[in-house]
């Protein structure tokens, strides 16, 4: 009867720490969907003002905006849009170059002045890992299948699906998180974006040229609010409309209207099938990249090496077996 009873005792012991985890992790995941919960109504908020404001600061653009601040608007949305493709994608998701402190410094400022979805460019980098790694499944947080709303901003104010959740777990972003200049502007992320994103684009076009405050707070909201609108593109836009020369049998397309507007990130159906190319567009294609530009003006200083780029031969194969036959490359 001893030997039994050992067992049965085990047995019940072994049950009762397992419903104990399975609570634990049960309030783990109900104290995790609260918050996600919490940033979801505070994103709503935050989207809702940034949207009124924008729209607010188009009307005073036709009214009373100076020529100097709607310059200065063009120059920060300029800015903001290299720090989101030169810094947190191409440097700093993809790795498709190395930078060196000053430049890694200069584009974690830019990224700042873009303010990306409310994130930092380690947040950032995550989510595109993420994306590469399980585009268009459920696994991705902007699935593009679900429709052009949420893989455009829907997927912001959407409660993560499981695989998401499991895929922040076992994507590697240990260089970005020891990455001491982003992780300064991590620690100090309220103040860098807040002075970057809102206060100098509201300070300069007031002291420098005598700007009401309403018209240049407002008017940086626009700019802003484009450059937001315009990198959520990538997600919406060049998952759904263009060609495929590349890799007819997934979703990015080339996109070379948009492309312009976003410095060369349209690029979309070569980017996905070469992530590691700095340029992320076919060979020569550099018209409407000028994120590709200025890498290279970096490498003639100096301070951008190491540059990575898929040989003609490697893109030409890839265009011929798996492509939609519109490969251009001459
Ligand atoms: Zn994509
Ligand atoms: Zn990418």
């Amino acid at each position: 009867m001893a030997p039994h009873s050992k067992e049965s005792s085990t047995q019940e012991t072994k049950e009762e720490f397992f419903e104990e985890k399975t609570e634990e992790l049960n309030q783990k995941r109900e104290t995790a969907l609260k918050n996600n919960k919490i940033i979801i109504y505070i994103t709503i908020l935050a989207l809702t003002y940034y949207h009124l404001a924008g729209f607010y600061g188009l009307y005073l653009t036709f009214k009373s905006v100076k020529w100097a601040t709607i310059g200065l608007g063009f120059l920060l949305y300029f800015i903001g849009i290299l720090g989101v493709t030169a810094g947190a994608h191409r440097l700093w998701s993809h790795k498709s170059y190395k930078a060196k402190l000053p430049l890694q410094i200069i584009l974690m400022l830019f990224q700042s002045v873009a303010f990306q979805k409310s994130k930092t460019v380690q947040s950032w980098v995550r989510d595109h890992r993420l994306h590469h790694k399980f585009s268009d499944t459920d696994g991705d947080p902007h699935n593009a299948n679900r429709g052009f709303f949420f893989s455009h901003m829907g997927w912001l104010i959407s409660v993560k699906t499981d695989e998401v959740i499991k895929g922040e777990k076992s994507i590697d972003i240990s260089d970005i998180i020891n990455n001491p200049v982003l992780r300064f502007q991590k620690k100090y992320a309220f103040y860098v974006i807040g002075i970057c994103c809102f206060v100098l684009p509201t300070a300069i076009p007031m002291y420098f040229w005598g700007e009401t405050f309403n018209n240049a707070w407002h008017f940086n909201f626009l700019r802003f609010l484009l450059s937001l609108h315009m990198v959520f593109c990538i997600n919406s836009v060049a998952h759904k409309w263009g060609y495929k020369p590349y890799d007819k049998n997934i979703l990015p397309a080339e996109n070379a209207f948009f492309s312009f507007a976003v410095l060369g990130e349209g690029f979309h159906n070569y980017h996905h099938c070469f992530p590691w190319d700095y340029q992320t567009s076919e060979l020569g294609n550099k018209a409407l990249n000028f994120t590709t530009w200025f890498i290279d003006f970096c490498a003639g200083i100096g301070w951008a090496y190491d540059l990575k780029t898929a040989s003609e031969e490697v893109v030409k194969s890839r265009a011929d077996r798996t492509g939609d036959g519109k490969f251009r490359v001459q």
